[in-house]
């Protein structure tokens, strides 16, 4: 696994070094890997010091909340190693003065360990020491035993409420009592697509395959509780909230905050659509959400997945949480966010423009061939989606295959309402539906490629070959018009164009229609193999320029299995 780092042993310091010369209002404490609020000095007889760490790998945990209203001192230790106590001690003592210190620490036996062991000896020197453990995990269900849950990134509830309150002044007894109330509560379960690798090892801490997901997974990258099959990301979130919502046992009408975190490798696309989930599902439970948190709060290195975490709270935990603070990785737009919205009901109102249809059954046998032959067209495309994909991976972004599907998923599902008799109707709708729902640059192209095809075909009989003529040149003027591209720029008129003139050319030297698209289809293909020659000009293969060489056009593939189904169409079979 390639990093950017120096080297292995140095990555937790020097990465300490960075978030200090980055944030002024944090210290480095010399020779310790302790971050702490430079003005840790002046608050200590006025605020109970808050202390958590933990293994590094974690980030923005645990530096990131250092901040007036959250931690004091964020203690790191080696990437998922706990820190040792000596670093633990100086936090404490850098920290803590007459008010005491808290230490929130999440529930390993390392951390359990050594944070205790500083403690101890915190409290030898004088220093009032409490400590609380967070064990929210709810993966580990089947052990009824609260010791043996891990902490997870409900932890950040405790930090935030703890700091808070710290914040106000409250003395240590009642700080450390709100923060194991917080402990108590929350429950967190999380979902992992792909593992992580800690930095200077060769391999990564499970393995899962191209369609395995691990549920219930620890944040040092320990395998979950269960391997499965991937789901729509509805159907996890479902996995996920079940697990929380049996093991809290929250009633209904219940307030609760919801934490969406990222383990670091998910994408803002997919939390988002994971918030999306969780918010609506919360809903249905009829518990009312009064504040949702999205973004990486405790990540696992480059780990794919996410985790969700539920807090009961009441007006004031909510007070707490909504509390400013200087810590960075905190988010402070809790005023604007208040009442997280469920997905609202105009999202789901019916676009007026989607009227309802009736079905129709195709009155003509062309109309029973173009039926047949479009769900042929269909099944081809969506069987190559990963062909195209790759075709387009070597001229541009590899989205071509999986564009295409996604309209020929469409078509399908309209098409029984199309008037399939008549190829100017269905030929119009059909350009209608790719331009709604392919995008890209090839959706545009397709599009005014049928669009003109329609026209061309309008007042004809659907078996005149002449207008069949008409419509292929009427198409591969539109895509030149509307592209811009000329033949040997490398796109799908370099097998569009050849066809319409081989078409033509047929029907002139007097050959049937059924040989005259033999030919069309023939043309379409050799085109389509040439353009593995062409050197890219235009659209986004233009960038890869020579790298391109030696792989066909997707587009113009594109075009010759459209030809290959319309072979059939115009040729009955006797
Ligand atoms: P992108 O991902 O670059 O937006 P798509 O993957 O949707 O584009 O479509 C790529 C195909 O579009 C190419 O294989 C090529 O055949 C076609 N194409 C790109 N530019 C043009 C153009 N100017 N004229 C005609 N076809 C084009
Ligand atoms: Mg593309």
């Amino acid at each position: 696994m390639k990093k950017l780092i120096n080297a292995p042993e140095r990555v937790v310091e020097e990465m300490l070094e960075g978030l200090a010369a980055l944030d002024p209002s944090l210290r480095k404490l010399p020779g310790k890997n302790v971050l702490v609020r430079r003005d840790a000095e002046n608050v200590k007889n006025d605020r109970v010091a808050i202390i958590s760490g933990g293994g590094s790998g974690h980030e923005p945990a645990h530096a990131g909340y250092v901040g007036k209203g959250m931690l004091s001192a964020a203690v790191a230790g080696e990437v998922f190693t706990s820190p040792s106590p000596d670093a633990v001690l100086a936090a404490i003592k850098a920290t803590a003065g007459s008010k005491g210190a808290l230490l929130i620490v999440k529930n390993y036996t390392g951390d359990r360990l050594n944070f205790g062991l500083a403690a101890e000896q915190a409290r030898l020197e004088g220093i009032a020491v409490e400590m609380v453990i967070v064990a929210d995990d709810v993966a580990l269900a089947d052990s009824n035993e609260r010791t043996g849950r891990r902490g997870l990134a409900g932890t950040l509830f405790v930090h935030k409420i703890a700091g808070a309150a710290s914040e106000e002044g409250k003395p240590l007894v009642e700080v450390a009592a709100l923060a194991r109330s917080v402990a108590e509560a929350v429950r967190t379960m999380g979902v992992a697509l792909s593992p992580c690798t800690v930095p200077g090892a060769s391999q990564s801490s499970f393995t899962l395959e191209a369609d395995e997901i691990e549920l219930g997974l620890g944040i040092h990258g320990e395998a979950g509780a269960r391997k499965m099959l991937l789901e729509p990301a509805d159907a996890i979130v479902d996995r996920l909230l079940d697990a929380i919502l049996s093991d809290a046992k929250i009633p209904p009408n219940r307030r609760i905050a919801l934490l969406v975190n990222n383990l670091g490798g998910a994408t803002g696309l997919e939390l988002a659509i994971v918030a999306r989930r969780a918010i609506a599902r919360l809903e249905q439970e009829k518990l009312i959400l009064e504040r949702a948190y999205a973004g990486s709060f405790l990540t696992s290195l480059e780990m794919s997945g996410v985790s969700l975490s539920i807090l009961p709270v009441d007006d004031r935990f909510v007070n707490l949480l909504d509390a400013s603070t200087t810590a960075s990785a905190w988010p402070n737009a809790a005023e604007l966010r208040k009442n997280p919205k469920s997905i609202s009901s105009e999202e789901h109102a019916t676009d007026i423009f989607e009227m309802k249809l009736p079905s129709q059954t195709p009155q003509t046998p062309f109309g029973a061939r173009f039926e047949s032959i479009l769900n042929q067209l269909a099944a081809t495309l969506l069987a190559q989606a990963e062909r195209f994909n790759e075709l387009d991976r070597h001229a541009g972004d590899g989205d071509f295959g999986t564009s295409l599907a996604r309209g020929m998923k469409q078509v399908l599902e309209k098409m029984r309402t199309w008037n399939l008799d008549e190829p100017s109707s269905t030929f119009r709708e059909m350009s209608s539906t790719l331009q709604t729902v392919l995008g890209g640059t090839s959706g545009p192209l397709l599009a005014v490629m049928l669009l003109r095809a329609s026209i061309a075909l309008r007042d004809r009989s659907p078996l005149d070959p002449i207008g069949w003529a008409d419509a292929f040149d009427a198409s591969a003027a539109g895509v030149r018009e509307l592209g811009g591209a000329s033949e040997g720029d490398r796109t799908m008129l370099d097998s569009l164009a050849p066809a319409a003139r081989a078409f033509r050319e047929g029907l002139g030297k007097g050959l049937s229609s059924r040989d005259a698209v033999r030919q069309a289809l023939y043309a379409a293909q050799s085109g389509a193999t040439a353009t593995a020659q062409m050197m890219p000009r235009l659209g986004r293969s233009s960038y890869l320029g020579a790298r391109a060489l030696g792989h066909k056009d997707p587009g113009a593939e594109a075009i010759s299995s459209f030809m290959a189904i319309l072979d059939s169409l115009l040729n009955p079979p006797e």
